[in-house]
């Protein structure tokens, strides 16, 4: 199964992520993980990549791309994997989805966690992560808005799409998530 999580920063997809991967033994590839670690190891790409987590703005496409292409061709994957925080951009997507067709393996499914914008910021605001501070997650969140966003029209109209309303307890949004293909097919989104 090769499934794509999608929902704004601070709706809870490395969370949920961790707990489907664990569920259907998928790999778990968490790309702001990945920048992160090569941040903190100081290679090259970690200085590249470094200002562009420090303000929120996404890390250039021909970066991101290259970088989980690569991830996705090591044997671990090849039974299937959840990508949490890839593609975030409609470029990205596409790029994916050329790699998976070339190897015979498309997506599955793109999940989409829903989550009102006050919850988002009390849930950012909590986590206290570094890039979590006002002026960050503003633009985190506009970033989303303005790249990101348009990933749901690209699933939907690939009839991948399905939507999750992200808001309550954990495990609630597990069980939500776990049930989404027999629940939302269509539902329309707010
Ligand atoms: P995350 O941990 O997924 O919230 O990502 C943290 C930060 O890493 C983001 O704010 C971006 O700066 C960068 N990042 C993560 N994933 C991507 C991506 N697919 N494309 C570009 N930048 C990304």
């Amino acid at each position: 199964m090769r499934v794509v999580l999608l929902g704004p920063p601070g709706a809870g997809k490395g969370t949920q992520a961790d707990r489907i991967a664990a569920r259907f033994e998928l790999v778990h590839v968490a790309t702001g993980d990945i920048l992160r670690a090569n941040v903190a190891d100081g290679t090259p790409m970690g200085q590249v990549a470094q200002a562009y987590l420090d303000s929120g703005e996404l890390v250039p496409d021909e970066v991101v791309v290259a970088m989980m292409l690569e991830r996705l061709t090591q044997a671990d994957c090849g039974h299937g994997f959840l990508l949490d925080g890839f593609p975030r951009s409609v470029a990205q997507a596409t790029a994916l989805d050329r790699h998976l067709a070339e190897l015979g393996t498309p997506l599955d499914a793109a999940i989409n966690l829903e989550v009102a914008e006050e919850e988002l910021l009390r849930r950012l605001a909590r986590r206290g992560r570094a890039d979590d501070n006002a002026q960050t997650i503003r633009n985190r969140l506009q970033v989303f808005a303005s790249s990101t966003r348009p990933l749901l029209d690209y699933y939907e109209e690939q009839g991948l799409l399905f939507s999750v309303a992200a808001a309550g307890t954990i495990d609630e949004v597990t069980e939500r998530i776990l049930h989404a293909p027999s629940d939302v097919p269509g539902r329309p989104r707010p």
